[in-house]
């Protein structure tokens, strides 16, 4: 299975993404979470990515790119993955597609996890206390918002015009939405 999560901040992408992972025995593989161990092992990437990630800007495409690239090659992605977090921009869309075919696969589904803004709001501040994670507070949530929706958005009509997009109602306990996501996956064909 070749899949993505999508949906705004807040809505319980990283969450769902293990039990996904975990069910297709394939790698989750998060861009964010990627990009947070580059961030507190000091590494050049991660000294990159921190100034765009503190102030809720997306890291520039050449270098999220390469990140999943080198990612995506390594051994345990060979028979899938399941992205979190990327693609978030239109250029990341094409890149992808890029890599996938030239393995000679394709994309399975890209899940999108609807959830109402004020529960996403709620989630976050909530996270804000529990995980002290530098980009939850009040006015990065509403930045990477904004730009979840100016960026990221337009990719959810994409993936509906190819036909693979699945929608799944992200309100609710953390099982009952992992059910939805597999009982909407479970009649995907997988490739
Ligand atoms: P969220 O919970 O807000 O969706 P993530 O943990 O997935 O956030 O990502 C945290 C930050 O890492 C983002 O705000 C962004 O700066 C950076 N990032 C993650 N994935 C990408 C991507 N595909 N393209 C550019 N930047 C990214």
């Amino acid at each position: 299975m070749r899949l993505i999560l999508m949906g705004p901040p807040g809505a319980g992408k990283g969450t769902q993404a293990r039990f996904v992972a975990e069910h297709f025995g394939i790698p989750a593989i998060s861009t964010g979470d990627i990009f947070r161990a580059n961030v507190s092992q000091g590494t050049p990437l991660g000294v990159e990515a921190k100034r765009f990630m503190d102030a809720g800007e997306y890291v520039p495409d050449e270098v999220t790119n390469l990140m999943v690239r080198n990612r995506i090659d390594e051994a345990d992605a060979s028979p899938g993955f399941l992205l979190d977090g990327y693609p978030r921009t239109l250029a990341q869309v094409t890149e992808l597609d890029g890599m996938i075919g030239f393995t000679g696969h394709q994309l399975d589904a890209v899940v999108v996890l609807t959830v109402d803004p004020e529960e996403l709001v709620q989630r976050l501040l909530q996270r804000a206390q529990t995980d002290g994670r530098a980009d939850d507070t009040e006015d990065v949530i509403r930045r990477r918002q904004e730009v979840y929706a100016e960026q990221t958005e337009p990719l959810i009509g994409v993936y509906r015009e190819r036909g693979i997009l699945v929608e799944v109602d992200g309100m609710g306990e953390v099982d009952e939405v992992t059910t939805r996501i597999f009982d909407a996956l479970d009649v995907v064909p997988q490739s």
